[in-house]
């Protein structure tokens, strides 16, 4: 890679038009993405010859592939791609509140959906819910009520990341805090933060998330009829804050309840494993 670092190279308007129309040639001939030198600077619009060669030169190895057939993208220059394709760093339109399709695992109440200044939330008039900045590339062609199965699979994915120690946000390595001294006016009594010790992106989690798809909890709910995996986040109940409480300081417990009766309990410690599950029927 030349000097500089990723973001300077992408912050030239030429180049990353070159990732965009790479892209846009995988996408209409998948098995075959390598495009030439004169079609790609025809399709990027630049008509003079050496600046082109320049621009995509600064590229090759890192973010573009050379082969015999073309130029096509790596799979970091695909990564890359995909950001700049999702609009991620533009400001997108404001949509909604509009009521959702859904009711609040907690209470009850009818879920709304609202999209602001690029974060997607999900709540309910208890402030009960679920907030994650997402690209507007989520909305295109969809419906709020739509979009919220992204923002349910972005929270699955981000979880299933920060339970493995690894960051959402770039896959670095997190580190993990118990944190038990909230404001008053905080729906939950402790949170369990992933910080990342790469790019500091942070992650809260309340309690229940770790037990949700314990094997008790699934299976309770299955004998109910329901199966955990078509639900939403925010209408199970002990993934919305406050199934949660602080059970003891020293040693420090929380206590979770959880299940379509609230009757399967759990007590996790301040790495947030489960040291007290609902016994096995045999
Ligand atoms: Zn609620
Ligand atoms: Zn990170």
């Amino acid at each position: 890679m030349p000097d500089g670092d990723g973001f300077d190279l992408l912050a030239d308007e030429t180049r990353a038009s070159i990732l965009r129309e790479l892209a846009a040639a995988r996408r209409e001939t998948p098995r075959d993405p390598a495009v030439s030198f004169s079609t790609l600077r025809e399709r990027v619009g630049i008509t003079d010859s050496g600046r082109f060669n320049y621009h995509v030169g600064e590229l090759t190895g890192h973010f573009v592939e050379s082969t015999d057939d073309g130029y096509r993208l790596s799979p970091v220059g695909q990564q890359a791609a995909s950001s700049i394709l999702a609009d991620a760093y533009s400001d997108p339109p404001d949509r909604g509140p509009v009521d959702l399709d859904e009711h609040c695992g907690r209470c009850g109440d009818r879920l709304e959906g609202t999209y602001e200044d690029g974060i997607l939330r999900v709540n309910c008039a208890n402030s009960h819910g679920y907030a994650e900045a997402l690209p507007p590339a989520v909305l295109e062609g969809a419906t709020l009520q739509e979009a919220t199965d992204a923002l349910d699979a972005k929270i699955r994915g981000d979880l299933a990341a920060v339970r493995r120690d690894a960051c959402p946000a770039c896959l670095g390595s997190v580190d993990w805090q118990f944190e038990t001294d909230l404001s008053p006016e905080a729906p939950v009594e402790a949170v369990y933060v992933a910080v990342c010790q790469c790019c500091g992106h942070q992650h809260s989690l309340n309690p229940g998330m770790f037990v949700f798809d314990h094997p008790a909890v699934v299976a309770a709910y299955h004998d109910v009829g329901v199966d955990l995996r078509d639900r939403p986040l925010w209408t199970i109940d002990c993934c919305v804050p406050g199934a949660a409480t602080l059970s003891s300081t020293d040693p420090p417990r929380m206590r979770v309840t959880a299940g379509p009766e609230r009757d399967c309990e759990f007590r996790l410690d301040a790495t947030a494993t489960v040291v007290d599950a609902p016994e096995q029927d045999h």
